[in-house]
């Protein structure tokens, strides 16, 4: 059994946005706030994050994460990575380097922008992650761990199916050789940024819906939604078998 939470459900700017701008709209339910997209999976052998954005350090304080023992990354916006640094907290409790499983793609550039973290010129105390690239079925403790590619506007971003839950954000597109891989997932969680207009680089709402129906997945969660989304009317017009998380949101696969 897997204990999943939703440690941030937001956009690239988090919701509401720097300075508050046009947010006026969404106040008043705190599920319209949201830190940006992370998402914690414990089990009894493991501790898994993937992601860590800009607030995770917040987001592991507020849901309570005590022990990391693996973390996973699916691409390298910033809103994806900019919280690695706040993995030293981790190194200094467990006194060792936490095991990282990302793409080719993505640990170059973790390594040339954190680059104080890496090689002959570390800085002494600072973050110590053990990076593997990881692009076929891997297992980790009570883990079965599947990269899950996909198009992401430009880039390539990397999601995971861990056992019967997929996690796939920041998607456009998704190839059918990776659908055939998330296919029989108990769970999907999935990116879904507004409900309109077509965005060049994200899935809207309704595009995300169309995936979740043609999969199959008995539910699906979607995130990485911006300040225009609101929580409540919109469960009401998406179907029960697709549904918007919310930040701190557990569910049990
Ligand atoms: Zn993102
Ligand atoms: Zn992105």
């Amino acid at each position: 059994m897997m204990k999943c939470t939703f440690l941030g459900t937001g956009t690239s700017m988090g919701v509401p946005v720097a300075g508050g701008f046009g947010s006026d709209h969404i106040k008043g339910d705190p599920r319209n706030e949201r830190t940006r997209c992370s998402m914690w999976i414990k089990t009894d052998k493991s501790s898994v994050i993937i992601d860590t954005g800009p607030e995770f350090r917040i987001q592991t304080i507020r849901s309570g994460v005590k022990q990391i023992d693996l973390v996973l990354i699916t691409h390298e916006h910033m809103d994806h990575i900019a919280g690695l640094d706040d993995l030293r907290a981790f190194n200094y409790t467990q006194k060792g380097a936490i095991p990282l499983f990302t793409s080719e793609q993505t640990k170059n550039s973790i390594l040339t922008r954190f680059n104080y973290m890496f090689g002959e010129n570390r800085y002494p105390g600072s973050t110590s992650v053990d990076i593997s690239v990881i692009d076929s079925r891997t297992t980790f403790r009570d883990l079965t761990i599947t990269p899950l590619p996909y198009n992401h506007g430009r880039i390539q971003v990397q999601g995971y199916r861990i056992n019967e839950i997929s996690y796939l954000t920041d998607v456009k597109s998704i190839p059918e050789s990776t659908k055939e891989l998330v296919k029989g997932s108990r769970v999907m969680v999935l990116s879904g940024l507004r409900w309109q207009p077509e965005h060049p680089t994200h899935l809207t709402i309704p595009e995300a819906v169309q995936i979740a129906d043609e999969l199959e997945i008995p539910q699906t969660y979607l995130i990485h939604m911006n300040g225009f989304v609101d929580h409540e009317e919109s469960n009401k017009q998406l179907p029960d078998h697709v549904q918007l998380a919310y930040d701190q949101m557990e569910i049990t696969v």
